[in-house]
């Protein structure tokens, strides 16, 4: 059975230091389970919670400067190699309240993914369709320019070597989905994760690709049954302890006939 990951994205969350320590505290009975956890938190955050975190849970940033990979007259801008040096071992990349909020480009994106690949980040390249494209039946069109992203990286003359490629996950989130209760059902995000490995395939990339979009404890033992989910990007959930430890059990226990 493939590798199967649960990622935290705690977002502009929590509001204070301590509580931040005490979520990545909370974590520390998961880190033996049969899948990869991470969580991403804000990055004032970070240093405290790489320490509160038990070794094994894998620890990852929610942005990075395109404008460099190390160092530079960037005001505000964090790099990829700072945040290497602090300890993250990825970074989201193209999370869709980043492309929304803050105008971000595919070739703002390509320049991130370039970076962080450069200062040994891997990344997690987060893609997926909003709610109009959704309805008018683009979802494929999208996912497909969002991945054109990827395949001039394949191609580039200096991100051939494949441990680049070894450092890419995908993360297919619906706009539609995040944050709101809705979700598409399996067998509609596996045709999907179907439809993404195919692209991927045909720049000869594969990568492993997670689900995210209102994954909570409820709904996630169905999707931890499908091969063709190799894991979850979760939101809201991941702020609860409770929640996204169950989360993390089904995931590393997806067979299991309880649930
Ligand atoms: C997200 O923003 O990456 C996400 C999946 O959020 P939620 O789980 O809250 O829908």
């Amino acid at each position: 059975m493939s590798q199967k990951y649960v990622i935290g994205n705690w977002k502009l969350n929590p509001a204070t230091l301590s509580d931040a320590i005490a979520l990545a505290t909370s974590l520390n009975n998961s880190k033996d389970q049969g899948c990869t956890v991470g969580v991403v938190p804000a990055l004032v955050h970070l240093s405290a919670v790489k320490n509160a975190l038990a070794d094994g849970i894998i620890l990852g940033v929610q942005d990075i400067t395109h404008k460099t990979a190390d160092t530079g007259a960037f005001t505000g801008d964090v790099s990829a190699c700072q945040v290497a040096k602090m300890g993250a071992g990825f970074t989201l990349i193209g999370h869709s309240e980043r492309r929304q909020h803050h105008g971000e480009t595919e070739e703002i994106l390509s320049a991130k993914i370039n970076h962080a690949l450069t200062c040994g980040l891997s990344v997690i390249y987060c893609i997926g369709e909003s709610q109009d494209e959704h309805e008018r039946g683009e979802t494929f069109g999208t996912l497909k320019n969002q991945l054109a992203t990827l395949q001039s990286l394949a191609q580039s003359s200096t991100r051939t070597d494949s441990t680049d490629i070894a450092r890419l996950i995908i993360a297919y989130e619906p706009v539609w989905a995040i944050g709101t209760g809705l979700t598409p059902t399996p067998d509609d995000i596996e045709k999907t994760h179907r439809f993404i490995k195919d692209e991927l395939s045909a720049f000869g990339m594969t990568a492993p690709i997670l689900y995210g979009g209102s994954v909570n404890d409820k709904n996630a033992p169905q999707f931890a049954k499908s091969e063709l989910i190799d894991g979850v990007l979760v939101g809201g959930a991941s702020l609860k302890s409770e929640h996204f430890n169950a989360i993390i059990d089904a995931f590393a226990n997806p067979s299991n006939p309880s649930k």
